[in-house]
């Protein structure tokens, strides 16, 4: 069946589903206009989705193609994700509020490249086989997990869901997909483009709904092997405890509350530049937000001037407008949360620097000015929970020393940035920062050769070509005895 255009139902083997029972509504975060609807995936039509990856697994219609073919399908998804990128990118900024051109110029271009690694390392990847003594020759085959669960969220629907299909795929995997449920219209488009890439039918399936309904019921099915998720911390344990029963492996790439630290020593345009990036970009909503900025207290005037006149000077508008650079929150609830630690700033004793209200020219969707507070400590809501929007926390520290031990002191453990010219306090950033990256004198770099992910309550594995690999397959060890081994010889009497 071809898709109802106003209805986003399950993709299942290849087709789209008939609209089911329950349906919610998907709005336009900027407009606040309803964009479609979505049908929920029960547990019944979940378990659909799952038994045709299954089967599909079972058949070994993907896993089975000689390597050479599945990276010509990758390559044809990066083709055709390039034919269809404006197309994509309008459809992702109506459904997310993510400005237009941060989208086609940075966030969709990375799915090409995404699909192209996965296909250069396909045509390029060898196993090795080794020798023990000279009397065993052992070697280690890789084989898919299996179905996998890939789930994501709203933040960057397409680019996240994206990343996760190329790597389930280029290590064999079939899967199902459940992205956010208010933000499925691009990852919806995408199954139509990996159909159309060559990518046969069942090995990539797609329900939406929400966590509790359709996410649950995925998690919990007993035929899904890994689970790989993107979301937020609260949502990630739950997923863990929801995997255990069945020992399934999970990937868990969860919130952030990352410092950005400022030294004196910096080149202060620099930094500014990078500050600004790490949290306003996205509509500052992103996990890697660098939304602790610790300032060093010698230029802390200064810097903190200028990044208020600059997020001041932000163009907030209409995400489909080529010149806008933070668009709106993603819906209502989340601008009400996001606002809500202004208010609470203040009662925390911080100082609002800027923003924390609704930009006077607009008066529909779910815009927030770029928001900056003073705060007088670490210890406060505002500087330990993740805000996830446009919200810069500024603390003003001392010595190197003390920002090491402020950005450390956090559940988080996701990115330390670091603002320097100091190789010294480069090296002891690298090594003393508690987070799975560390950046010096630059804003994010995502690379799949380079893992990327979490301490403590900010995931658990790694995304990158290494941990990927690992989290996607198997691996078995064969063994083949070159000579007669010495063995026991039992029931030979005597
Ligand atoms: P969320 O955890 O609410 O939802 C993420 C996804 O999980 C959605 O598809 C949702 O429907 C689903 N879900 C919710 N409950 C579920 C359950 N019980 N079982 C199965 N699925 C369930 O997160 P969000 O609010 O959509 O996204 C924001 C969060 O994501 C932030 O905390 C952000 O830091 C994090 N994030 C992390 C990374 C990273 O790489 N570390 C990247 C982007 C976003």
């Amino acid at each position: 069946m071809s898709r109802t255009p106003d209805t986003i139902t399950s993709w299942i083997d290849g087709q789209w589903c008939a609209p089911g029972a329950h349906r919610l509504p998907v709005i336009n975060p900027a407009t606040e206009g309803h964009e479609a609807w979505l049908s929920e995936a029960d547990t019944a039509e979940t378990d659909a989705a799952v038994q045709a990856a299954w089967r599909a697994h079972q058949r070994g219609v993907w896993s089975g193609l000689p390597s050479a073919e599945r990276a010509a399908v990758l390559r044809r998804v990066a083709a055709l994700t390039r034919t269809h990128l404006d197309e994509l990118a309008a459809l992702e900024c109506r459904n997310s509020g993510l400005p237009i051109r941060y989208l086609r110029q940075r966030q969709l271009p990375r799915i090409l490249r995404n699909f192209e690694f996965f296909a250069d390392w396909l045509s390029q990847n060898t196993e090795k086989a080794g020798m023990q003594d000279d009397a065993y020759l052992r070697f280690v085959v890789r084989e898919p997990a299996g179905v996998a669960a890939l789930i994501s969220p709203w933040n960057a629907p397409l680019a996240l869901a994206s990343t996760k299909i190329a790597a389930a795929l280029a290590f064999g995997n079939c899967c199902v997909v459940k992205t956010a449920e208010n933000t499925p219209l691009a990852v919806a488009r995408f199954m139509e483009i990996l159909a159309e890439a060559g990518v046969p039918a069942g090995v990539v399936n797609m329900v939406n709904g929400r966590g509790a309904v359709t996410g649950q019921a995925l998690v919990a099915h007993p035929l899904v092997r890994v689970v790989s998720f993107t979301g937020g911390t609260a949502t990630g344990r739950a997923i863990a405890a929801a995997a255990a029963p069945g020992l399934k492996r999970v990937d868990l790439e969860l919130g952030g509350k990352s410092a950005n630290i400022i030294t004196e020593t910096a080149v202060l345009d620099d930094a500014l530049d990078g500050a600004l990036t790490s949290i306003y970009t996205n509509n500052g909503q992103q996990c890697f937000a660098g939304s602790r900025i610790l300032v060093q207290r010698r230029v802390a005037d200064e810097f903190i001037g200028r990044f208020v006149a600059r997020a001041q000077a932000i163009r907030v508008g209409d995400p489909l407008d080529e010149r806008t650079e933070v668009g709106p929150l993603s819906n209502l609830a989340h601008w009400q949360r996001v606002q809500g630690f202004t208010e609470l700033a203040r009662a925390e004793g911080g100082q609002l620097l800027c923003g924390g209200d609704r930009p006077a020219h607009l008066d529909k969707g779910y815009y927030l000015n770029p928001t900056a507070v003073l705060m007088p400590g670490n210890d406060n809501r505002v500087c330990q929970e993740e805000i996830f929007g446009p919200f810069a926390a500024f603390q003003i520290y001392d010595e190197f020393e003390e920002a090491l031990q402020i950005a450390n002191a956090s559940d988080y453990g996701l990115v330390g940035y670091l603002w320097s010219n100091d190789l010294a306090q480069m090296q002891l950033a690298a090594r003393r920062i508690q987070a799975g990256v560390v950046l010096v004198n630059t804003p994010m770099l995502l690379d799949l050769r380079f893992p990327f992910g979490g301490f403590k309550q900010s995931g658990v594995g790694r995304e990158g070509i290494e941990g990927m690999r690992h989290f996607y397959t198997e691996e078995k060890t064969v063994t083949l005895a070159l000579r007669r081994p010495a063995m026991e010889r039992l029931g030979l009497g005597g």
